[in-house]
């Protein structure tokens, strides 16, 4: 008889760890809340599916900050490169586009989890959906509740027990909720008194108490071409003005900084250099010209190819101490708060890496293992989220296959 395995959560790191286990012959079962698998994986392929990153495998590691040692031996483990090649194997043929960001050539998610899926049916793997895990019992049983379809009435009364010979946890973090991720495991292992960080948002938005002139105007607006700065650390990339605040990917870069400094500050400070190819002498030449008739406004747009929500922007922070060049070089925006865990891209926090071995095992629970986002790690997005998931996927299963050969289950 083989062994048996349970995985529960169907993201891309349970689903990972499943095919592994499934071609190393294991009877591998697959649990998931939702009525179908991988949600928050699909809703990444509405972005075009940035799946990995090209850049040298030394600038890759450092993006994970000072989870970089954690992180390492399961990127060496399963690479870029190693996943490029996996989403060939699935008919996704991948490129790298002009940032070094690497995508699937159909720019969705959903065709290689399509025939992902069928790898999966094909090597015996079974995927339960519709089974919310809620623990042990007091034989150290996995505990389910199963649903009714979604859409019909929750049936908490039906309780599955479930004997594995090893358990992954591939549950995910806090962001997007509603997509399966909601972090309910912390309560199950928090009474196992295993050690969670506080969850909080990664790669989010950020609250700007802005003007109702300026948000009625520019809510929706995008700026672009632009460097931003926090804390000495400077990015080209955009902004989406919103309602509440700012976000997009040029914040999302920063987002851990900032994030950290309201937590430590009450406040943050980004700065924004709406030209970051222009000096400030060559705006200052152009800006002297005579104005004639034009308003201000059309003035600078003019004589710098500003935007006008860009232009609003500085009138939005006037700093009357400097000129207006260097302002176009610097606008300082105030942010008060990030945006909710609930819109967040990812989450920082859960369970606290010191928790686990090198195998991913938790030490409190042998026989017991997790990766993906449920553990305590960011990375700003760029592929890094997605490709640290697979590793984990592809570096636990090898873990374990050795746990169950030593322990003579
Ligand atoms: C809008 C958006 C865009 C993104 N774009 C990108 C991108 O382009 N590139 C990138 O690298 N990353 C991207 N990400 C992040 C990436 O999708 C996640 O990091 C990744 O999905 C994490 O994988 P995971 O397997 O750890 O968890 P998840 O994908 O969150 O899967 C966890 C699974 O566990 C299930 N589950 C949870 N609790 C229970 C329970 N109690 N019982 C049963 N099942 C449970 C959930 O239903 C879910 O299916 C994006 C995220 C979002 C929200």
């Amino acid at each position: 008889m083989p062994h048996k395995i349970t995985i529960i959560g169907a993201g891309p790191g349970g689903l990972m760890a499943a095919e592994r286990l499934g071609q190393l012959g294991y009877e591998v079962h697959i649990y998931d809340h939702k009525p179908t698998p991988a949600r928050k994986f699909l809703i990444a392929g509405l972005g075009g599916l940035n799946i990995t990153h090209s850049e040298p495998i030394e600038k890759f590691l450092s993006r994970y900050g000072e989870a970089e040692d954690f992180i390492k031996p399961f990127i060496t483990n399963f690479s870029p490169d190693d996943l490029r090649a996996w989403c060939l194997s699935l008919g996704e043929e991948t490129f790298v586009g002009s940032s070094g960001r690497v995508f699937p050539k159909s720019f969705k998610a959903s065709p290689l989890l399509r025939t992902w899926l069928k790898r999966l049916n094909d090597l015996g793997i079974t995927l339960h959906t519709n089974h919310h895990w809620t623990g042990w019992d007091n034989d150290q049983a996995l505990t389910f509740k199963t649903f009714p379809l979604e859409g019909g009435r929750l049936d908490g009364t039906n309780t599955i027990i479930k004997q594995a010979d090893a358990t992954i946890l591939a549950l995910g973090g806090a962001s997007w909720p509603r997509l399966g991720s909601d972090a309910s495991w912390t309560k199950i292992l928090g009474d196992k008194n295993i050690d969670l960080i506080p969850f909080s948002p990664s790669n989010c938005g950020f609250a700007v108490n802005w003007s109702e002139v300026y948000k009625s105007k520019f809510a929706g607006t995008p700026l672009k071409s632009i460097e931003l700065t926090h804390n000495g650390t400077s990015v080209r990339g955009e902004a989406l003005i919103t309602e509440k605040g700012i976000e997009g990917g040029g914040i999302y870069a920063l987002s851990k900084s900032i994030r950290q400094s309201l937590e430590k500050d009450g406040e943050a400070k980004l700065s924004i250099d709406l030209k970051p190819d222009l000096m400030v002498q060559e705006l200052s030449d152009r800006l002297s010209k005579p104005r004639g008739r034009d308003s201000q406004t059309n003035f600078i747009r003019k004589h710098t190819g500003l935007s006008p929500n860009a232009i609003s922007l500085l009138y939005e922070f006037k700093d009357d101490q400097r000129t207006l060049a260097e302002q176009i070089k610097r606008v300082d925006i105030p942010l008060t708060a990030p945006f909710a865990i609930e819109r967040a891209i990812s989450s920082a926090g859960g369970i606290n890496r010191d928790e686990l071995d090198q195998s991913l095992m938790l030490k409190k629970l042998p026989s017991v293992f997790a990766i993906g986002e449920m553990i305590d790690w960011e990375a700003p997005t760029g592929g890094y989220l997605l490709q640290a998931t697979f590793s984990m996927g592809a570096s636990v299963a090898k873990g374990v296959d050795k746990y169950i050969k030593g322990s003579n289950i």
